[in-house]
C-alpha cells in the first residue's frame, strides 16, 4: 500500500513550462525518496474543453519522459524500452474529462446539505456588481442573497440556465503549508466560488478537490501562485468530509530582471523585434513562410494588447525572420535547444530547493535521496540561463565521446536531421570535432558548417586567403602544394595520424604550425577558423581534402 502519493496535475493548454516540469520534479522526488511506499501519480486536468486538447496532453507526457520524470500512475506512456503510468491501485481514469460521475456526486452532496447553491446572475448583473464593488473600493466578493430560498432555486435550476456556488462557511481558514508554516485566510477575502459552471462541467477548484481525495493523494507541490486557491479546497474538503493533505507551495521562478518568468514572456521580445522594424517589414519577410498566418490588423491588435499572445509556430517564423532568439519558456524550448534533461532537472532541483551544502551538480538519483520539504525556499527562485548553460557546457565537455554521439543523433533526429544524414558514422568524430565550444547540442553543428558544403561550392573568404596564402607572393600556395603531396602518401587517414604528420611535416620545413596549418584550413573551408586539422581532415576524408586543396590552388594561383 502506498503511503505517500504526489500528483502532478497539469492543464494541457500547451507547451510544458519549466515551471510545471520543476513542480512535476519535486512530486516526483518526494515519493521516489519513499521507496516502495511511494506514488507519483499524473492527472491530466482538462475540464476546461475550449483550451484543452489531446495533443497537448501527449506533448506533456513526452516532455516529462524526455526529462526522466517518469510516473508511476496515469496515463499509459510507452517509448522504446520505457514505459510510465497505469493504474495498479484503481484510481483512475487520470483524465478529468472522464471523471464527471465522481464530481456529480460531490455536487449532490453538497446541495443536499445545503454547501452549494443554485445561481443565476447573468453575466451582466455580474459585472454591475463588479462595478459597484470598484466603486466603494472594495474587493469584488459574492456571496449568497440575503433571504435565498434555498428550494426554489433548486426547482428554478431545473429549466433555468445557472452555475452552482459553494457556500463559503463564515470563518477564517487557515492554511498550513509545509514551506510557508500556517497563512490565515480571513471568511472576508473568501467568495461564494463557483464550483459547476453552466455546462455542468466543474471548475477546477471542485475537480481537483474530489480528485485528491478519491486519488489518495497525501502531498499536494504545487508553486506558490496557487496559494490563494488554498483555502478554498481546504473548505470545500472540510464539506465534504475529506482528508486535507499536506499542502506545499513552491517559490515562483522569476526571470533576472524579477519579472515572473511566463510563457509571454516570448511574446514580450517579438513585439519588441516586431516594434523595431514595423509590421509592415516584419509582415512582408515573415508572409511568405509556410503556416504563418497573421494580417496587418492582427499583429496590431497583438502588438496593442499587452497579454496578448501568438502562439508557439506563428512566434518561431517571426524569429526566424527577424534573427530572433526567443528566450527559452517551455521545456521544448529547452529541449530544442540542444539542453540535455539531466542537466535541466538538475538546473530546475535548485530553484527554490537547496541540498544543504554548496554542491550544485548532483544526478537525480542524489536529488530524490536527499529532496526533503523542509529544505524548500519561501522566497522567489531566479531563473538564471547563463548559469544552466554552464552547466550543460561542462556536461558536454566531460561526456564519453561515443555517449555524446549518441545523444547528438538522438537531438539530430528531431530538429537537424540532415546532420545524421550527412555523417552518417562520422557522428562521433564531428561531436569530437565540435564539442570545444558547445554549450548546446544545437552548437555542435555551427563549427562544422564545411562538412555540409560540396568540395566546388567552398566560398573563400578574401581576407584569410591575402594572409595565409597569396601574401608574399603566394608562399602559403607553395606550403599547400607540398602539404597536398605529403597528404596523398599518407595511410593511416585517422585524427591522431594527420596531426603528427602534419607536424613532422612543418618540422622538416622549418615552418611553424601556422603557416601549415593555415593555408590548408583555408583550402578546406574556405576560412581561417576550423576545428583541429586531424579532425577536420578526419572528417573530409583524404579525397574530398586532396580535391579541396588542388582546386583551391587553381584557384588563387
Ligand atoms: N491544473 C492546475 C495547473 O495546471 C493544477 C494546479 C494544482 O496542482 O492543483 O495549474
Amino acid at each position: 500500500m502506498s503511503t505517500m502519493v504526489t500528483r502532478f496535475a497539469p492543464s494541457p493548454t500547451g507547451h510544458l513550462h519549466i515551471g510545471g516540469a520543476r513542480t512535476a520534479l519535486f512530486c516526483w522526488a518526494l515519493a521516489r525518496d519513499a521507496g516502495a511506499n511511494g506514488t507519483f501519480l499524473l492527472r491530466i486536468e482538462d475540464t476546461d474543453l475550449k483550451r484543452s486538447s489531446a495533443s497537448a496532453a501527449a506533448g506533456i507526457l513526452e516532455d516529462l519522459a524526455w526529462l526522466g520524470i517518469g510516473w508511476d500512475e496515469g496515463p499509459e506512456f510507452a517509448d522504446g524500452s520505457v514505459t510510465f503510468g497505469g493504474d495498479p491501485r484503481k484510481v483512475g481514469p487520470f483524465h478529468q474529462s472522464q471523471r464527471q460521475a465522481f464530481y456529480d456526486r460531490a455536487f449532490q452532496q453538497l446541495l443536499a446539505s445545503g454547501m452549494a447553491y443554485p445561481a443565476f446572475d447573468t453575466a451582466d448583473e455580474l459585472a454591475a456588481m463588479r462595478d459597484r464593488a470598484r466603486a466603494d473600493k472594495r474587493t469584488f466578493i459574492y456571496r449568497r442573497p440575503e433571504g435565498y430560498d434555498h428550494a426554489a432555486a433548486c426547482a428554478r435550476m431545473q429549466t433555468e440556465e445557472h452555475v452552482l456556488r459553494f457556500a463559503m462557511p463564515e470563518q477564517a481558514v487557515v492554511v498550513h503549508d509545509a514551506v510557508l508554516g500556517a497563512v490565515e485566510f480571513p471568511f472576508a477575502e473568501l467568495d461564494d466560488l463557483v464550483i459547476r459552471k453552466a455546462d455542468g462541467m466543474p471548475t477546477y477548484h471542485l475537480a481537483v478537490v474530489v480528485d485528491d481525495e478519491l486519488m489518495g493523494v497525501t502531498h499536494v507541490l504545487r508553486g506558490q501562485e496557487h496559494l490563494n486557491n488554498t483555502p478554498r479546497h481546504v473548505a470545500l474538503q472540510q464539506a465534504l468530509g475529506y482528508r486535507t493533505p499536506v499542502f506545499a507551495h513552491l517559490p515562483l521562478i522569476f526571470n533576472p530582471d524579477g519579472s515572473k518568468m511566463s510563457k509571454r514572456d516570448k511574446d514580450k521580445a517579438a513585439k519588441k523585434a516586431v516594434k523595431v522594424v514595423g509590421v509592415e517589414s516584419a509582415l512582408a519577410s515573415a508572409g511568405s513562410v509556410d503556416g504563418f498566418s497573421q494580417t496587418a490588423d492582427s499583429l496590431n491588435a497583438w502588438l496593442g494588447d499587452k497579454t496578448a499572445q501568438l502562439g508557439s509556430d506563428q512566434l518561431g517564423v517571426l524569429a526566424g525572420v527577424l534573427t530572433l532568439e526567443l528566450p527559452e519558456i517551455e521545456v521544448e524550448d529547452f529541449r530544442s535547444a540542444g539542453y540535455l534533461p539531466e542537466v535541466v532537472c538538475n538546473y530546475l532541483a535548485l530553484l527554490g530547493w537547496s541540498k544543504g551544502d554548496d554542491i550544485e551538480r548532483f544526478d537525480m538519483d542524489e536529488f530524490s535521496r536527499r529532496f526533503t520539504l523542509e529544505r524548500i525556499g519561501k522566497t522567489a527562485a531566479k531563473f538564471d540561463r547563463e548559469k544552466l548553460q554552464a552547466f550543460n557546457f561542462d556536461t558536454v565537455q566531460h561526456m564519453d565521446p561515443a555517449l555524446l554521439a549518441e545523444r547528438w543523433r538522438a537531438w539530430c533526429e528531431r530538429y537537424d536531421p540532415q546532420v545524421p544524414q550527412v555523417l552518417g558514422e562520422r557522428m562521433a568524430m564531428a561531436a569530437e570535432a565540435a564539442r570545444q565550444r558547445a554549450k548546446t547540442l544545437r552548437d555542435l553543428r555551427a563549427p562544422l558548417g564545411f562538412v555540409f558544403i560540396a568540395d566546388d561550392e567552398i566560398v573563400y573568404d578574401d581576407k584569410a586567403v591575402a594572409k595565409n596564402l597569396t601574401k608574399n607572393e603566394g608562399e602559403g600556395l607553395c606550403v599547400l602544394r607540398d602539404a597536398a603531396v605529403m597528404l596523398g602518401g599518407l595511410a593511416d587517414w585517422s585524427p591522431a595520424s594527420i596531426e603528427g604528420a602534419i607536424n613532422d611535416f612543418a618540422e622538416s620545413q622549418g615552418l611553424g604550425m601556422g603557416k601549415v596549418a593555415q593555408p590548408i584550413r583555408v583550402a578546406l573551408t574556405g576560412a581561417a577558423v576550423s576545428p583541429g586539422l586531424g579532425h577536420t581532415l578526419g572528417l573530409l576524408g583524404k579525397t574530398s581534402t586532396l580535391a579541396r586543396i588542388e582546386r583551391c590552388v587553381k584557384a588563387h594561383s
